[in-house]
Formats: structure tokens, C-alpha cells, sequence
């Protein structure tokens, strides 16, 4: 009996540990549509009726309190101007912070966080995409205007402030070596490969398949293949 009660726990508990995994992907409801919106560059960003109607959003019918932003997972808070009266009106908008990708996502792929060369870059790419969307609820998340015309009861300023800097030098740095050949195949480098000086130049660079050599000329490459 203890035997068959610790084989039924233990199968329970195995149970419970499956059913509790996580795929980052709780924050979709399948039976709701979402429309892509691309940021590369840190800001704020307006949508405005013509873009939305010409874009397919279902807006003239839909009450713009239940429009939701997502980016990440999560529901972002965002303004719409003149969603109190339910109608989307053709002077109205939707405004959001957009923020572009950084090193954040990148970070899942390091055993360690800590590896990860740059976390304001991507390696992959610096498009985020916001979600929108619409459910049922007209108490999505939205940005609170603030109107205090009041800043008497506002702590006094300090005579200093912190401020933070980050320059990102990558865009700086040439990418040297635009395509690299290696047998049949043609490959596009991506980013800056530090490859010795007398290399640096040079737009194609010839990979020897065998051996993984490379040079300057495909002439030398054929010579380097007929010795072999
Ligand atoms: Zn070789």
C-alpha cells in the first residue's frame, strides 16, 4: 500500500510540475487578432484613424477602451485620445512609448546572462514589434494623464541630478569584409569580423573548403587547391 501511495505521489507531483511549465506564450488569447507594429527607433509614436482603418482594424465598430498594446508579453499602458465617449472618431488617436530591441531577448540564449557582449544591442535585430489588439474588457491599461498645475506641495528641487549615458559604438564600426566564398557558396557577413589587417579591405574573402585557409584572390585560392 506505502509502496502503490508514494508511486501515486510521485505521479502526481510530476503531474503538477508539467502542468505548472511556462512558454512565454500565456499572454496570447487565440481568439483574438493581433496587428504587428514595428519599432526600431526609441520614441513615442502616434496612430491615427486613417492608419488604423486602412490597416484592417475593425475600429469604426470597435469601442477603443478595449484596444490593447502588447510588446514582450506584456500589456503596455497607452493613450487613446477621445476613447471616453466608446467611439473611435476620426480625429482620435493612439499614442504609445515604443521602445526598440535591445540585448534583452538575445540574453535567453547565454547560460549566463553575464556573457551576453552587449545588452543594448541586439545581435539579431534592433525591430521590436508591439502588438495590438482587442478583448472584451473596457479596463485596459492605459497611461495616466497627469493635469497638477499645483507643485507647491512637491518636495524641494535638489541641486543636482543623476543622468545616465550609454554610447552604443557599433554602428561605427565598418563591417570590413562584405562576403566570404566557401566552395559553391557565397555567404553575406553579417557584422564586423576582426580578421588580420592585410584582410581588411578586401570585399570577398576565398575559404579554401578543405582546409578553411583563406585569401584575397580567388586565383590563389584555385592555385592553393591544384597544389593540394
Ligand atoms: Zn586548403
Amino acid at each position: 500500500m506505502i509502496k502503490r501511495l508514494l508511486l501515486f505521489s510521485f505521479l502526481f507531483f510530476s503531474f503538477v510540475q508539467l502542468d505548472a511549465q511556462t512558454y512565454g506564450n500565456e499572454w496570447i488569447n487565440y481568439s483574438q487578432k493581433y496587428y504587428k507594429i514595428k519599432v526600431a527607433q526609441t520614441g513615442i509614436y502616434k496612430i491615427n484613424y486613417t492608419t488604423l482603418v486602412n490597416a484592417g482594424i475593425p475600429i469604426t465598430t470597435t469601442d477603443p477602451k478595449r484596444l490593447q498594446l502588447f510588446n514582450r508579453g506584456v500589456e503596455q499602458k497607452i493613450y487613446i485620445e477621445g476613447e471616453s465617449d466608446g467611439t473611435f472618431n476620426t480625429t482620435d488617436f493612439i499614442e504609445f512609448y515604443g521602445q526598440k530591441n535591445d540585448g534583452s531577448l538575445d540574453s535567453l540564449l547565454y547560460t549566463n546572462t553575464s556573457f551576453v557582449p552587449n545588452p543594448y544591442y541586439s545581435l539579431v535585430n534592433d525591430t521590436a514589434v508591439y502588438y495590438l489588439t482587442w478583448n472584451n474588457s473596457t479596463a485596459n491599461k492605459r497611461i495616466t494623464v497627469e493635469s497638477d498645475v499645483n507643485f507647491g506641495a512637491y518636495p524641494t528641487l535638489a541641486n543636482y541630478f543623476f543622468k545616465e549615458e550609454i554610447h552604443d559604438f557599433h554602428s561605427l564600426k565598418i563591417k570590413n569584409i562584405e562576403i566570404i566564398v566557401i566552395g559553391k557558396y557565397e555567404i553575406e557577413a553579417w557584422y564586423y569580423s576582426p580578421f588580420p589587417t592585410q584582410f581588411q579591405h578586401s570585399k570577398y574573402l576565398y575559404f579554401c573548403e578543405f582546409c578553411l585557409k583563406y585569401m584575397k584572390k580567388k586565383e590563389s585560392l584555385v592555385n592553393h587547391i591544384v597544389r593540394v
